[in-house]
C-alpha cells in the first residue's frame, strides 16, 4: 500500500523545523522513519504534512562524559551501540540496542525516535526510565527537560506537546560497585519481543545486594520498572529469585495476543526475572574485581 498524500520539507535549522511545526502542528516529524513510514504506508496513520529533520546536523552527535552519554535527535540505533565510550560509560545503551530490530532499521532508525515513538515493546523507552535518564524537547518558547517518569503517559503517548521536538536524550553513568544485564525473548533475533527485561543491580560495601532495579518490556502499556531490593535481604539464590519474578508480576499485566498466550508471557518473565537478576549480579562482582584490580 502506498500512504495517503502528504506535504513534504526537510529543513537545514532546527529554528526553521520549530517555526514549521508551529504553524502546523498537525504535521508529523520523520527521523528514521522505521515506524512512521511503516504506518503510514499502512495507512494505519494519515498526515498531512511530513517535517523530515535529517537535514539538521546539529541533532547528529553523541557526547559521552563521566557523568553519562548525551545523544541527539539523530544519533542512530547503530552509531550509538558501537560507540565504545558510550558503553564503558553506560554498557546498558549497548545491551539492549543488541537487541533492537535488524541491522538495517538499527542503520536508520534513532534512538530519540524510538524513545518518542514510546512502544512499551520497544528496548528504549524502558532503558531511559529504568536509568533515570532525560529527553530535551525544544518548540518555538524554548527548550524543557522532560524525566523519563513523566515521559511515558499512555500506550504509544508521551508528554510531549504541540510543536515540541526531540532534540536530545541524557542517561546517567552507571554507579560504581553497579551491573546491569539486559535479555528478552522474541520469536525471531530483531523481532519486537514477547517480553524482555533490563536489570541494573548495586552492591553494598560488604558484597550484598544493595539495590535491584527491573525494566520489562511487552508486558505492560507504558514502560514499567519494579524494585525487587527487598526479595534480596538475605542474597541471592534460588528462593530469592522465584520471589522476585512473582513480585514483578504483581506489577506486570501480560496480555495474549496472535504471538503469545498472557499465560506463556508470564512465564517468560518468571523465567527471565531470575535468568537476567542473576547475569547483573554477576556482572557487577566483576565490575568489582576489575576495579579492585585497576
Ligand atoms: C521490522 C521492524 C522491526 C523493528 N523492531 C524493533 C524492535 O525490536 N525494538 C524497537 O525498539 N524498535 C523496533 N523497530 C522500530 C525502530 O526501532 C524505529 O527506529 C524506532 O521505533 C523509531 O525511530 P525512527 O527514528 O525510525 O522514528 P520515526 O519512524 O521517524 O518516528 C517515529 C515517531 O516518533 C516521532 N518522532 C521521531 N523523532 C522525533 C523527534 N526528534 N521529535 C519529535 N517526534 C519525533 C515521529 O513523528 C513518529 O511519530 C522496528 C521497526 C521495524 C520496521
Amino acid at each position: 500500500m502506498k500512504p495517503a498524500a502528504f506535504t513534504f520539507q526537510r529543513p537545514a535549522e532546527l529554528s526553521e523545523a520549530l517555526a514549521a511545526y508551529a504553524a502546523n502542528p498537525g504535521a508529523k516529524i520523520l527521523a528514521g522513519g522505521q515506524s512512521l513510514i511503516p504506518l503510514m504506508s499502512m495507512r494505519l496513520t494519515t498526515v498531512s504534512e511530513l517535517i523530515d529533520i535529517n537535514g539538521i546536523g546539529e541533532l547528529s552527535f553523541i557526547d559521552v562524559s563521566e557523568a553519562g552519554v548525551r545523544f541527539g535527535a539523530l544519533a542512530r540505533h547503530a552509531e550509538l551501540h558501537a560507540h565504545e565510550e558510550a558503553r564503558r560509560v553506560q554498557p546498558m545503551l549497548h545491551a539492549a540496542l543488541s537487541h533492537v530490530a535488524h541491522a538495517t532499521i538499527r542503520n536508520r532508525g534513532t534512538t530519540v525516535g524510538s524513545i518518542v515513538h514510546a512502544d512499551a515493546s520497544g528496548e528504549m523507552p524502558v532503558v531511559l526510565t529504568l536509568l533515570g535518564g532525560t529527553l530535551t524537547v525544544a518548540s518555538t518558547e524554548g527548550r524543557r527537560e522532560i524525566a523519563a517518569d513523566d515521559l511515558f503517559i499512555g500506550p504509544l503517548e508521551t508528554a510531549l506537546e504541540s510543536g515540541e521536538i526531540a532534540v536530545e536524550a541524557f542517561v546517567p553513568a552507571l554507579p560504581a560497585r553497579h551491573g546491569i544485564a539486559f535479555d528478552e525473548i522474541a520469536r525471531r533475533h530483531g523481532d519486537y519481543a514477547l517480553c524482555g527485561l533490563g536489570v541494573v543491580l548495586g552492591l553494598a560495601e560488604d558484597g550484598g545486594i544493595e539495590s535491584v532495579r527491573a525494566g520489562y518490556l511487552s508486558v505492560t502499556e507504558t514502560p514499567i520498572v519494579v524494585d525487587l531490593t527487598d526479595c534480596f535481604a538475605d542474597g541471592i539464590d534460588a528462593s530469592s529469585l522465584v520471589a522476585a519474578g512473582e513480585k514483578a508480576l504483581e506489577q506486570l499485566e501480560p496480555e495474549g495476543d496472535i504471538h503469545a498466550s498472557a499465560e506463556y508471557r508470564a512465564q517468560l518473565a518468571r523465567t527471565l526475572t531470575a535468568r537476567v537478576i542473576t547475569a547483573a549480579h554477576a556482572d557487577a562482582k566483576a565490575r568489582l574485581d576489575q576495579e579492585a584490580k585497576a
